[in-house]
Order: structure tokens, then C-alpha cells, then sequence
């Protein structure tokens, strides 16, 4: 099981990435890795380095064993996937026959749903340019993380990829993202960042993009705040009282609590 709000299960057929842009900067996965490696998961040998005392990715891509690589062909109760939490499917170092075999797991079990979110979509287009009689099956959500402003153009690159729905993970979101064109996506994710170092997510920015989603008639699916003070019920807390203490028991969900305007969003798309 995972504990991403927005999913069932995490299935990860290979394993490594590296930092790309501004939502990369505390990325999860790669401190999950080093510590897989150093416990022993061979399949993380080699995916991470020192840099000044910090892990890092370099660009290193392990395919994972065949018993993971094959798990979703063993479990026949519908499952949602969260595909590569610990890589890219798009990567540029991914080999091609390994997205591939993962688009024919995909294919040969429709019962279950796939979420492949990528940051690397011009990549994901190159790849269906080059072997174009790839088929992206109809139970594979296809989705591209915007962090910024800066980062929208992937939703433009995102309405020419294959998929039958349509995603965008804005978490952890890191500024405003104004005004966006929706046309074809068919689901929103919003979120701040947790973990050390997390960095702020301001109120105005997750309202702003509840509201394009309502406008433009998107599920909307508020994931967490990430850190206690980023919530805005962090204005109410008592003096005296800790404030993470106060979200915990104000807010129970997620990291940082997850309400807006006094409710939960968890929309899902049809
Ligand atoms: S693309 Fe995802 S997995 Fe890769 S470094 Fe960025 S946040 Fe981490």
C-alpha cells in the first residue's frame, strides 16, 4: 500500500530519475532510495550520489526484478497503480523496451487503473514518434507535474500524449499559476510540499486553481498542505498551543491537513 492519497498502490518496474526542475529541488523518492541501498535493495545500487553531504540522483535507471516488474499480472482484485513513484517512465535514460514492457503489463490487464505522471512529456512524445505502433491502453491515466508557472507548457505537451483521461499533479505547488487552459484534462491534483525543507504554498495559489477547475468543470483533488503553517487554519491557533499539534486535531488529513474554505476537495474524474 502507499499512503498517496490519491491512489491505491505503487508499482515501480525501474527505479531512478534525476532533479529536472524546481519541484525536483526535496524530491521524496530520491532520499527514499539512498536508504533502500543502503538496506540492501539491490535494484537502488548505484541510482544515487553524495553532492556536499546530500543525496542525489545521477541519472542512473535500475529495471527492477521480474517479480515486481510482473506484480500487477498477480493481483486480481481492480487495483489503482501509481506507476515509477521512484522514477520517471519517461526518463530519458530509460531504456525503451522497459516503458514498453510496462505498456504491455498495462495493456494485458484492463481491471486495473494506471497513473503515470511525468514531468518529462516532450520525452513521452519522442517515444510515441519513434515506436508509434505502441498502443497507450485505455486504463492508463496519463498526467504531467506543474510546480510553477514556468512549468504549464507540459499541459500543452500533455493534450498531444495518448490517454483516455488526462491529469495535472500541481504539487508540490511552489507559485501561482494564473490563468490555465484545461481543455482535455480531465483531473487536477493540488498540493503543498512536507518533508525537511518543504517550502511554502500560499492559500491564494490552491484557491485560484480550485477555482480555473471549477470554471472549467475539472475534478479537483486537494492532496495536503505539507507543512502545519501553509494551511490557513494556522491563523486560528491558540496562543500557547503548538501548531502542528492544532492542525493535527483541526485538520487530521494528510500532511499539514488538506481543507480549503472549511471542506475536503477528493473529486475524482468519471
Ligand atoms: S521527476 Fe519525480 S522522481 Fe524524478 S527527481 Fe523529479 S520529483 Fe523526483
Amino acid at each position: 500500500m502507499t499512503n498517496i492519497e490519491w491512489t491505491e498502490k505503487t508499482w515501480n518496474a525501474f527505479v531512478g530519475c534525476s532533479v529536472l526542475s524546481p519541484g525536483c529541488t526535496n524530491c521524496y523518492a530520491m532520499r527514499m532510495a539512498a536508504r533502500c541501498a543502503a538496506f540492501g535493495q539491490q535494484q537502488y545500487d548505484g541510482t544515487t550520489r553524495k553532492v556536499n553531504g546530500n543525496t542525489v540522483w545521477n541519472g542512473q535507471i535500475n529495471r527492477a526484478s521480474d517479480r515486481k516488474v510482473l506484480e500487477p499480472l498477480s493481483v486480481r482484485r481492480p487495483t489503482v497503480w501509481f506507476v515509477n513513484s521512484m522514477s520517471d517512465l519517461f526518463h530519458e535514460n530509460a531504456r525503451p523496451e522497459w516503458v514498453r514492457e510496462v505498456i504491455d503489463i498495462m495493456s494485458k490487464t484492463p481491471h486495473h487503473t494506471y497513473q503515470v505522471l511525468t514531468k518529462r512529456p516532450e520525452q513521452a512524445e519522442r517515444f510515441f514518434h519513434e515506436d508509434s505502433d505502441v498502443v497507450w491502453p485505455d486504463n492508463a491515466w496519463m498526467g504531467v507535474s506543474v510546480e510553477d508557472a514556468k512549468r504549464l507548457f507540459r499541459i500543452d505537451v500533455l493534450r498531444r500524449l495518448p490517454g483516455r483521461i488526462k491529469f495535472v499533479s500541481a504539487e508540490p505547488l511552489l507559485g501561482p499559476l494564473g490563468r490555465i487552459d484545461f481543455t482535455g484534462i480531465h483531473w487536477v491534483i493540488g498540493g503543498g510540499e512536507s518533508g525537511p525543507g518543504a517550502r511554502p504554498c500560499k492559500v491564494e495559489w490552491v484557491r485560484e486553481l480550485r477555482d480555473e477547475c471549477q470554471h472549467q468543470g475539472v475534478a479537483f483533488f486537494m492532496k495536503q498542505w505539507g507543512r502545519p503553517g501553509n494551511n490557513p487554519l494556522a491563523s486560528e491557533c491558540p496562543a500557547g498551543t503548538k501548531l502542528a499539534d492544532f492542525i493535527k486535531t483541526a485538520d487530521p488529513h494528510g500532511k499539514g491537513g488538506a481543507m480549503l474554505d472549511g471542506r475536503l476537495w477528493r473529486e475524482f474524474p468519471d
